[in-house]
């Protein structure tokens, strides 16, 4: 989706609204899958002369539980923050997007977004019990009836009472 932004960049005070919804072409993460397409609400605006990007990216997806694989929905909610400049002084300046010939790929820029802010884990819920290593049963629905694994050093003091 390409954004014409000539008239941002040459007028400076002036701005425009970018509010959007769309379903990604691609699949944002092998971790979840999306419930809902992103709604992007935000806009670009030029002050004195500096052009930026400001919204917020948002959708709900189910996810899995990294330590107990359950799935889960999840609301997110992604800043979307950038300077833009049709030029770059230096091309290795993160702090700019690149908007040539005055265009902008504003969908690909939010899903970049998107995949830069996910965590690496997800927890359903921050005290997950996660699964039993010996039976597989999901402890946060109650404990299993295995053994719990005995300490070594623990082992062998009660090796010594039993003599
Ligand atoms: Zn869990
Ligand atoms: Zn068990």
């Amino acid at each position: 989706m390409q954004i014409q932004l000539e008239q941002i960049f040459n007028i400076e005070g002036s701005s425009k609204d970018l509010s959007f919804v769309f379903e990604p072409e691609y699949s944002l993460s092998d971790d979840f899958v999306l419930e809902t397409p992103v709604t992007f609400s935000g806009g670009v605006k030029n002050t004195a002369g500096i052009v930026s990007l400001d919204g917020t990216a948002s959708f709900s997806a189910s996810v899995a539980c990294s330590r107990c694989a359950e799935r889960f929905k999840k609301d997110f909610s992604v800043e979307v923050r950038h300077f833009l400049a049709t030029k770059l002084q230096n091309e290795d300046n993160d702090d700019y997007i690149l908007a040539e010939d005055y265009m902008l790929d504003l969908q690909a820029l939010v899903c970049e977004d998107i995949i830069l802010s996910l965590p690496v884990k997800f927890l359903c819920r921050e005290d997950c019990k996660g699964i039993c290593p010996e039976c597989g049963k999901n402890l946060n629905s109650g404990n299993c009836t295995c053994k719990k694994a005995v300490d070594p050093r623990m082992a062998a003091l009660l090796e010594l009472l039993e003599d």
